[in-house]
């Protein structure tokens, strides 16, 4: 798989406040990379770092240049958490002014189509809701047809209907092979759609992963069924780390749910009422985040 983003022992200081310590990752080509992290944790400094707004010490290199070198700058899409709100200005005239800037970008009136905005593409940016101003956020985002996303908490304020869009509009990147680097404290939605998760706090990762292995890592996966059988013929199976029988039910937990589940649904029969149990993102989250970083 080809690297788009490689960063190596990243620092950066707010004056004597060292916000990145020693940040090392890749992201690779059509890689949805969900980044999480409490407020605070270094997540727009680190996007900020890789848009080159903000220097730093240690190695980034983004499609192979330095970032914020023109040819980078040229396949990167950014929303970041503030909205351009130009006064007198209207949605579809901001599109167009922005497409204009490209050699090559969709039009502005096919993605106000497609992103839904048509019921307020004649208003002005001032009269526009906050979910509708990230909306148009992410148009501009995507007028230029960037092989590269970064997303700063893109739904924020966003109704229903505009959430599933974006996100349905997410997928379907995914599927053109674009790579996004994305932030949401809606942890849900960063569950469904994101190939790898980064995991921030204080400037460090404390995870990287996919939330699968996130869930074996914090034996996060139960297996319940009904069975006649003593719990320690169960003791067999791969990955097992705890086995409990209680009202005729056997709880098991493991380290790699499918696997043991693969296993017991190859070597035993006669089970019934098999429950398989995975911990959602927000609770593995809190309570990775609530250790301690050492
Ligand atoms: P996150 O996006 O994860 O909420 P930020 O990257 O915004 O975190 O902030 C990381 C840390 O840097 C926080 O402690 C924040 O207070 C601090 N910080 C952010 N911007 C500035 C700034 N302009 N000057 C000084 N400190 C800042």
């Amino acid at each position: 798989m080809k690297t788009l983003i490689e960063a190596t022992h990243l620092k950066f200081n707010y004056g004597q406040k060292s916000v990145l310590k020693d940040i090392s990752f890749r992201v690779n080509s059509g890689e949805i990379i969900g980044l999480i992290g409490e407020n605070g944790a270094g997540k727009t400094t680190l996007l900020n770092i890789l848009l080159g707004l903000y220097p730093t010490t240690g190695d980034v290199v983004l499609f192979g240049k330095q970032p914020g070198s023109k040819v980078g700058k040229a396949h990167i899409g950014s929303m970041l958490q503030t909205d351009m709100v130009i006064q007198g200005v209207t949605v579809s005239e901001l599109l167009a002014e922005i497409a204009s800037c490209y050699e090559t970008s969709f039009s502005p009136e096919q993605l106000i189509k497609e992103l839904h905005l048509t019921t307020f593409a004649k208003e002005r940016l001032t009269n526009l809701s906050g979910g509708q101003l990230r909306q148009v956020t992410f148009a501009i985002a995507l007028i230029g047809n960037p092989d590269l996303l970064f997303l700063d908490e893109p739904t924020v304020g966003m109704d229903v209907q505009a959430r599933q869009s974006f996100w349905h509009r997410i997928r379907l990147l995914k599927q053109q092979g674009k790579t996004i680097v994305i932030t949401s404290h809606y942890l849900n939605e960063i569950q469904e759609v994101a190939d790898r998760i980064l995991v921030m706090k204080n400037g460090q990762f404390i995870f990287q992963g996919s939330f699968n292995d996130l869930q074996n890592q914090h034996q996060r996966v139960e297996i319940v069924f009904q069975t006649e059988r003593a719990s320690d013929v169960f003791k067999v199976l791969p990955h097992v780390t705890e086995i409990n029988k209680s009202d005729g039910n056997i709880h098991i937990r493991s380290t790699d749910g499918d696997a043991t589940l693969y296993a017991l649904m190859k070597n035993f029969k006669h089970l019934h009422q098999i429950t398989v149990t995975r911990e959602s993102l927000e609770t593995i989250f809190v309570q990775l985040t609530n250790q301690e970083v050492k």
